[in-house]
This record gives structure tokens, C-alpha cells and sequence, in this order.
């Protein structure tokens, strides 16, 4: 049988990180299992959804890598995908349950009956058995249990029924969704039974806390998704960083992609312990991506950060710029900050406003001013020979290459910490580093 999955939210806000997580589970599933993915836009809340949160919801799980096989914009056999359009199917199937007595009328709406000393426990596929009364359902008297309203005065339908019908309908396996939902899982089974209708799996996904082990709001920092691509986080990592909160690879593995994550993923290894979101992880993966991607993949990511600086990314070849990216080695978490501490590849300006070479001590300038001639007059412009003649050069005059590479770096970079400084040199350029010495009065 064909694995269903949905992923099911409401157009009344962003994609949060909670919402990308479940999108991502589910996508996860149906991938690995070779099924499919539907996204089913659950708009019955006219006041708040808009067209425009169900586009950026869109682009978000497109910007995460997540590809559906049905929904509105794709279509599919099972639709219409937005609830909206679906109101016909909902009033249809709450007449029925009228007119066998399992529901009744009130005013306008449609209610169903819970009768007494039904079940309302159920197993779950990460949270074992949930023997929990749901609380929605808790009547006044003790003992006594409220009825769910099906179709509202409004012609609307309830959440509760409007997903067990489209779940059903759109013939989905398995519901995977936050576990903020477990409680609303007793009222959907309820009506399954009463329709008569094979209930699909549930399995809930762990609640995510911030770092003080409170449930992850606004207060913890970005929570939309593209608040995180505009901090310079990359798609394939915050994907990484996401699948890794309630489930595990396996044999310690942190980084993978998509493809990866899919075939080793297993719902029955998702944990109901609640997952922490750790924004050093998210760092730490973020830094490993960065440094395994293809040199012109991670030019293109870094350049709209450098053009936003200001930097004057037109003036330079392609394979320079990328070169110079290659040769930060890892350094910078976000493509934000390796944009930041690679600025001086790019243009001299922000070094000029970093450094100022009033800080070199006195007693060292006359020997800057003999070195640096001294380098710049080397035939062969490679960071080997660069280095080779800097190091006969302080070891013929007794004094520290130390002092002599931090200024040269200072110089060309205006940080005190860089990749190899004969390297950054070389890549540079000869005029480049005359102009920058030059500039700084020591040649
Ligand atoms: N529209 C609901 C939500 O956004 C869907 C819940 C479910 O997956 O059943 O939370």
C-alpha cells in the first residue's frame, strides 16, 4: 500500500520553525518510504488566512528543499487542497451523522454527540500508548463529556472535523504533526468510529524548547524561516540542523543532506523527548555545509551578503573571488560572516577604517620599510617563494618574523587573524599589495 503523508498548515502567519519541522518529518516519511507528500492549506479561518501567507508558507518548505506531490498549486487527485474549497464535503458528511442521530442540529450548526464511556485513548506511533482524557471534551458535571461542534452557525467546519474528513478523503496513512495536536487525536478517533472509517497512524512529533527549556517562541530569537536565510544560514543546513531535532542518523553522523536524511530516517526512532533548539548546533552545522560546498556554489551564496556591505563584487573575476572564499577554510558560521571576514579580497576600503598603521611601534618601521621592498621584488609571486624570501630576509637580520607577518596582515586585511598571510598575499596580487603598502607608507 502507498504511504500518505500531509503537511497541513494554516495561512495565518510565516513558516515557523515548528511548522518547517513538521513539514519536514513528513517529507522525510513519504521519501523514505517512497509515498507521497501532500500540503493541504487548512484556510477555514477566513478572518486570518491570507493568499499571501499561504505564498511565503510555499516558498519557506521550497526554500527548505521539501517538494510536494500534491497540493493547490500542483494539483493531484485528491483535491481541492485548500479546506476553503471543500465545504460541500463537509456538510455533506456532517448530514449524515444527522440523519443517523449522531449528530444534531443547534441553530445553525451541526454538533456530534459523544455518548458516555467512550474510549479516548489511543497508541501512538512515537508516544506509545497515550492514555489521555482530551480535554476539549471535558464537560461540566464530572463524568460528563461536551460534544464537538462539526459545522459551525458560520457554515465553517470545526478543525477538529474538517481534518478527519480530508484525511480520509485524501486517503492519508499517516498523520505526522506537533504534539501540541495529541490532545485533538482522541475527538478525530471518536469520529472516525462514528463514520465508520480505518483511522490513519499518529505519530507526534516532540515539542521544541529554547535553550532555558521553555517552549520556543519569539523571546529565543528568529523563529521564521527566512529570518534564518537572512542571517546566512543555507537552506541544506538549516534542514540538517531541523531533522536532527527529535530524531537521530545514527552512529554519531551530524551532517548529511536530503537524499541521506531519507534513507536513513525512521519514524519509530523519532523521540518524544522534547528537543532543545541549540543555536551553537545550528552554528556548527551551518560552518561544516559551508565548508563542503562546490567554490562557485558558495560564491553565489556569499555575494548578495558582499553586495549588500557595499563591496564592489562586479569589479572581480568569478574564480578569484571564489578562490579567496576557498581559502578562508572554514572560517565564518553564516555565509553573513564569511562574507564579513573575507571583505578585504573584495576591496581595500574596510581595511583602511579596521587598521591604521599609526599602531606599529617605532623601533620596528625602519625594518618594515626595507622588508617590504624586499617581498615585493620577489620574481616569482607564489606564497612559497613569498614565505621562503621573507624567512632568509629575518633570519639574516636577526629579528622576528612574527613582527613582520602581523604587520603585513594588518595591512592587507586589517584583522589580526586570516589564512596564511603569504597566501592571502599571492592571491592578491603584486599591485594589490604595493597599493595596500603603499597606502600605509611602508615601502
Ligand atoms: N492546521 C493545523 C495546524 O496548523 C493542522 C494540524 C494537523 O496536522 O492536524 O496546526
Amino acid at each position: 500500500m502507498e504511504t500518505r503523508m500531509r503537511f497541513a498548515p494554516s495561512p495565518t502567519g510565516a513558516l515557523h520553525i515548528g511548522g518547517g519541522h513538521t513539514a519536514l518529518f513528513n517529507w522525510l516519511w513519504a521519501r523514505h518510504t517512497g509515498g507521497k507528500f501532500v500540503l493541504r492549506i487548512e484556510d477555514t479561518d477566513r478572518e486570518r488566512s491570507t493568499q499571501e501567507y499561504e505564498d511565503t508558507i510555499m516558498s519557506g518548505m521550497k526554500w527548505l528543499g521539501l517538494d510536494w506531490d500534491e497540493g493547490p498549486d500542483v494539483g493531484g487527485d485528491y483535491g481541492p487542497y485548500r479546506q476553503s474549497q471543500r465545504l460541500p464535503l463537509y456538510r455533506q458528511c456532517a448530514e449524515k451523522l444527522a440523519a443517523e442521530g449522531q449528530a444534531y442540529r443547534e441553530g445553525d450548526a451541526i454538533v456530534f454527540k459523544v455518548l458516555p464511556g467512550v474510549e479516548l485513548s489511543f497508541d501512538d506511533v512515537v508516544y506509545s500508548r497515550v492514555e489521555t482524557m482530551s480535554d476539549g471534551l471535558k464537560g461540566r458535571e464530572p463524568g460528563e463529556l461536551k460534544d464537538i461542534v462539526l459545522i459551525k452557525s458560520d457554515g465553517m467546519p470545526t478543525y477538529n472535523y474538517a481534518v478527519v474528513v480530508d484525511d480520509h478523503f485524501m486517503e492519508i496513512t499517516h498523520v505526522i504533526r506537533g504534539e501540541d495536536h495529541i490532545s485533538n487525536t482522541p475527538k478525530q478517533l471518536l469520529l472516525y468510529k462514528a463514520f465508520g472509517w480505518q483511522p490513519p497512524l499518529f505519530a507526534h512529533l516532540p515539542m521544541i524548547l529554547g535553550k532555558d527549556k521553555k517552549k520556543l517562541s519569539k523571546r529565543h530569537g528568529a523563529t521564521s524561516v527566512y529570518e534564518f536565510r537572512d542571517m546566512g544560514y543555507m537552506p541544506d543546513s538549516v534542514f540538517n540542523f531541523l531533522a536532527l531535532l527529535g530524531w537521530s542518523a545514527g552512529q554519531d553522523k551530524e551532517i548529511f543532506d536530503r537524499q541521506e536524511a531519507a534513507s536513513l530516517f525512521e519514524l519509530s526512532r523519532v523521540t518524544r523527548k522534547a528537543a532543545v533548539f541549540d543555536p551553537d548546533k545550528l552554528n556548527f552545522i551551518n560552518q561544516e555545509h559551508l565548508r563542503r560546498m562546490e567554490p562557485m556554489t558558495r560564491l553565489a551564496l556569499i555575494k548578495p551578503f558582499w553586495r549588500e556591505m557595499g563591496l564592489p563584487v562586479e569589479e572581480h573575476k568569478d574564480e578569484y573571488l571564489a578562490a579567496a572564499l576557498t581559502l578562508m577554510g572554514g572560517r565564518g558560521q553564516t555565509a553573513r560572516e564569511l562574507a564579513a571576514f573575507s571583505d578585504y579580497y573584495v576591496s581595500f576600503e574596510p581595511v583602511k577604517t579596521r587598521w591604521n598603521a599609526g599602531e606599529v611601534a617605532e623601533e620596528l618601521l625602519a625594518g618594515l620599510r626595507e622588508f617590504f621592498p624586499v617581498l615585493l621584488a620577489e620574481p616569482h609571486w607564489t606564497a612559497e617563494k613569498l614565505e621562503t624570501r621573507a624567512r632568509t630576509w629575518v633570519e639574516e637580520k636577526g629579528v622576528k618574523m612574527k613582527d613582520y607577518a602581523m604587520t603585513l596582515r594588518l595591512t592587507l586585511t586589517g584583522m589580526k587573524v586570516s589564512p596564511g598571510v603569504f597566501e592571502v598575499a599571492a592571491l592578491l596580487g603584486r599591485e594589490e599589495v604595493r597599493q595596500r603598502l603603499d597606502f600605509y607608507g611602508l615601502t
